[in-house]
């Protein structure tokens, strides 16, 4: 029987669910699965992006776990594709590789003032609170008066983050300097923005309803945003999600506010135009238009523009993926051009024509770097298996490598010095930190640093 050697680069649940659905699939070929990640630790998105206070979702690594212990898929952590591993070393040692490198950096938003002082990016701040290893270790939480731009559950994730007390937190996961950080913070209030009104929010739900649990957090809406059209009318009448939404806000509007600490505003047609200089190059204020529906399901401007003061502001207006070196990008959706998964490149590079067409053989992709950044990680599952569908199906087009034998991969990896973190790594760490966790009465604390978290993985401590 044939070996399909398969590499499979980021260990995030996409990756993960690749590999579990190729191992159960009827096939006529034996299966070899090596899952590379650049990070020391596995789960991608599930560890680095999810938030610490929804344990729940957080379980979701119990599942992946599973599908790691059972033994018959090799990690390779700390190995970035693109620096320590390239496409020609894939092919010499593979017969094809699924790229499910997610997206982890913020999409643009271009409005005046984005680049002052105190403007950053959702993902950036999701990065330093979940304890990420490429980022900074100390963030600048000083501002009293914060707005965030967008209307999806990273913009509730944000300012849900920012508007609690840090001792509602210390139950969680955080890493110690996230907690000192937020424990230190001055803010007052929290502002939402988003452009359209309540019933075309992309927020869920349970992510909405969970703001109006927060201890000594006043939920503040405005009656103005309640006008609703017909569109609206019908939004709420067909779609029981936006019905719940509406509820929920509805329940906001006749509670009694004024008690609290802090607050968190919702700020509905309201489209932000520019962030204000307070004169030093720092974020001073917040500048947007007065949006109104437009009859058909969409908003215009109204011309009536209004302003805030506000010291920081972070915009969750969506992830985007980053290029992969020898691997096609749409540079437009911030995602592998792929049909199905098959990737995809120009037939004719120099005709400068911008379609992807021909199939480039042996490469694949699955997850958010297929899809682009939407969707939830059980969106992953379906995305991999219509993926692994056509490895499958595409056994005739499959690389031939050189050296397709397990160990010549890790000959590689040595001879290059790679310090590569393995699943008994990823037990050692995923202990000591339940260890440290469990000393301070807490779920888990996650070690931060990179060369400490190879460390310990690597029993070199
Ligand atoms: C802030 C935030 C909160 C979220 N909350 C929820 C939630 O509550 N519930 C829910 O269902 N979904 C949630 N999601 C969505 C969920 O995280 C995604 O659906 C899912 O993680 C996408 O999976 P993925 O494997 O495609 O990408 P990722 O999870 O991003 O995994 C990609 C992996 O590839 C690795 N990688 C990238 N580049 C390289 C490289 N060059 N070499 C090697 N490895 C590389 C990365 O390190 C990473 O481990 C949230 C997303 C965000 C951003």
């Amino acid at each position: 029987m044939t070996t399909l050697r398969l590499a499979i680069i980021g260990a995030g649940p996409a990756g993960i669910y690749a590999a579990d659905i190729l191992l159960k699939a009827e096939r006529h070929f034996d299966v070899s699965i090596d899952l590379f990640d650049h990070l020391p630790a596995p789960y991608g998105l599930v560890r680095y992006g999810v938030a610490p206070d929804h344990p729940r979702i957080k379980g979701i690594i119990n599942a992946l776990r599973d599908v790691l212990d059972r033994g018959d898929i090799r990690l390779f952590g700390n190995v970035r594709y693109g620096t320590d591993i390239t496409l020609d070393d894939l092919k010499r040692h593979y017969n094809a590789v699924i790229f499910a490198t997610g997206a982890v950096r913020d999409a643009d938003l271009k409005i005046p003032g984005i680049e002052l002082e105190g403007s950053y990016g959702a993902a950036e701040f999701v990065s330093w609170f979940d304890g990420h290893p490429d980022f900074p270790r100390s963030w600048p939480l000083t501002a009293k008066e914060v707005a965030v731009i967008g209307n999806g559950n990273v913009a509730l994730d944000v300012s849900r983050i920012l508007a609690k007390h840090a001792d509602d937190l210390l139950p969680t996961e955080i890493p110690d300097n996230v907690y000192q950080g937020l424990a230190e913070s001055p803010v007052t209030d929290v502002h939402v923005f988003g452009r359209r009104g309540p019933t075309s929010v992309k927020f869920t739900p349970l992510e909405l309803r969970e703001l109006g649990e927060l201890r000594d957090v006043d939920m503040i809406v405005y009656d103005e945003d309640f006008d609703y059209d017909d569109a609206a009318r019908d939004a709420i009448a067909t779609n029981k999600q936006v019905l719940v939404i509406d509820k929920v806000l509805n329940q906001w509007r006749k509670r009694e506010t004024g008690q609290a600490s802090r607050r968190l505003h919702l700020h509905f047609f309201a489209k932000p135009l520019e962030i204000v200089d307070d004169g030093t190059g720092r974020v001073g204020g917040i500048r947007w238009e007065r949006t109104a529906p437009d009859g058909a399901g969409g908003v215009v401007g109204t011309g009536e523009i209004r302003e805030l003061p506000i010291q920081a502001v972070y915009r969750a207006v969506g992830y985007f993926g980053s290029p992969l070196p020898g691997i096609p990008f749409d540079k437009k959706r911030g995602v592998i051009p792929n049909r199905e998964g098959q990737v995809l490149r120009k037939a004719d590079p120099s005709s400068g024509s911008s379609t992807w067409t021909e199939q480039m053989y042996g490469v694949y992709a699955t997850g958010w770097i297929k899809r682009g950044p939407v969707g939830l990680i059980g969106h992953t599952k379906s995305d991999a298996m219509e993926t692994v569908r056509h490895v499958i199906n595409d056994s005739g087009n499959w690389w031939r490598p050189e050296s397709p034998s397990e160990q010549s991969i890790v000959e590689l990896l040595d001879s290059r010095g790679i310090a590569y973190t393995d699943l008994d790594g990823w037990h050692n760490l995923d202990q000591h930190e339940l260890a440290l966790g469990s000393a301070q009465g807490r779920v888990r604390v996650k070690v931060v640093p990179r060369d400490e978290m190879v460390n310990i993985s690597r029993d070199e401590a």
